[in-house]
């Protein structure tokens, strides 16, 4: 049987923060769309650490004019923020097509056909213009060493409990690292911190943690191996071996170091999957390999296809784009969908008030 071909003006890709801000505007101003994601409302925010504190403050990280307010004026929860996207899904009566994954998005003549799955359900869309705010952290960056699919490794670390009383070794020296490595130490896990270069960034370093990270390494409840990187992960433990400045491995480093571990999590960052920009004729630029757009109206090379969000980075090395400087990437989609420009109060001028880069 020939599925029928459902007709729209603009397809969404992604709810997350910045697809939704995106779905309140068009909702508003009664723009025929429809909004997919791949897994639940803010599905990124979902595999956070439970608990994790976000690093930007609350109101730059608030969407579609309502505020985002904590109980104790701190940082908002990884909870309190799926909450929050839960009740401006609600509030707007955003309806969203969850657990629809879109598989391949096709240039024909001038509208796309999207082809998205859903359970067992193939469903393919005909839209005007296709909105990709699919987000940058799809995959883990994996290391390719022996060993990294062994079922105590992880790439992903969830909650502490699990680890009380393990010996634990962390990879990694950015903020998820740091804040893995004080956590389980704080839950009685034996933890190491193995990092291949020589100090953290006090620059990147969320600025709560890193005196909590050194004092926990001086006292020596958190051995911490800097200039190391494992070469292989076994059942038992771990090989290491030291890396140069560049935290490259170095030659004339010496023995490996072989470190005991009933866990091990890879907290080595994340990269985008560009799949779908490159299957439907979108360049891709830079070191980060990000999408080819116009600043101005964020439409890639292909006419009639969006980029929002931190999307539009590509794989972050050193991260540049935010929510709280997606937010303009709604205005400029806006305004260049509709000719109009969104109703105001509903997108947050975080990017405004707080100086930072035009995205
Ligand atoms: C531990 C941690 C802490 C962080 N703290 C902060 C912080 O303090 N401040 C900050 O700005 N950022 C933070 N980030 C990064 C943050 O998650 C992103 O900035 C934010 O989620 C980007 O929003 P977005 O709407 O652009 O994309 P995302 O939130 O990534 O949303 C993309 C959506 O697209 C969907 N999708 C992807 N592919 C498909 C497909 N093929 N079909 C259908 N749907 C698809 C996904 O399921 C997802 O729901 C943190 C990240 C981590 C891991």
């Amino acid at each position: 049987m020939i599925e029928p071909l459902i007709q729209t003006d603009t397809l969404i890709v992604g709810a997350g923060p910045i697809g939704l801000e995106l779905a309140v505007v068009f909702k508003t101003m009664g723009v025929d769309y429809v909004q997919v994601d791949a897994g639940q409302v803010g599905q990124t925010v979902s595999w956070y650490p439970r608990q994790v504190r976000f690093f930007s403050s609350p109101e730059r990280i608030a969407i579609a004019g309502v505020p985002l307010s904590t109980s104790d004026q701190e940082k908002a929860t990884r909870e309190h923020y799926l909450a929050y996207l839960r009740g401006i899904v609600q509030q707007f009566e955003l309806k969203i097509n969850t657990y629809e994954r879109v598989l391949s998005v096709q240039k024909q003549n001038d509208t796309f056909l999207v082809q998205t799955r859903r359970g067992g359900e193939q469903r393919t869309y005909q839209a005007n213009h296709v909105v990709m705010a699919v987000g940058d952290m799809h995959h883990p960056q994996k290391l390719q060493i022996p060993g990294e699919d062994l079922d105590h490794v992880s790439h992903y670390f969830d909650e502490p409990h699990r680890y009380f009383g393990q010996k634990l070794l962390i990879v990694g020296g950015r903020n998820s690292a740091v804040e893995t490595a004080i956590r389980c130490s704080r839950t009685g896990a034996a933890v190491t911190l193995s990092y291949r270069r020589a100090a953290f960034d006090d620059k990147s370093i969320k600025y709560w943690l890193l005196p909590e990270i050194q004092a926990l390494i001086k006292s020596g409840q958190v051995t911490y191996l800097p200039n190391t990187t494992p070469t292989r992960l076994c059942e038992t433990h771990a090989r290491l071996v030291k890396t140069t400045a560049e935290g490259e491995i170095d030659p004339s480093g010496g023995d490996p170091i072989d470190v005991p571990a009933d866990f091990v999590l890879l907290l080595t960052g994340y990269r985008m999957d560009t799949s779908l920009f490159e299957d439907a004729g979108v360049t891709l630029v830079g070191e980060n390999q990000g999408p080819e757009f116009d600043p101005a109206t964020m439409m890639t090379n292909v006419p009639g296809l969006f980029v929002a969000g931190t999307a539009a980075a590509g794989t972050q090395k050193r991260f540049r784009l935010f929510i709280e400087n997606c937010h303009p990437h709604v205005s400029k989609i806006t305004r260049s969908i509709t000719g109009q420009s969104p109703p105001p109060g509903l997108i947050n001028d975080a990017a405004k008030t707080y100086d930072l880069p035009e995205s």
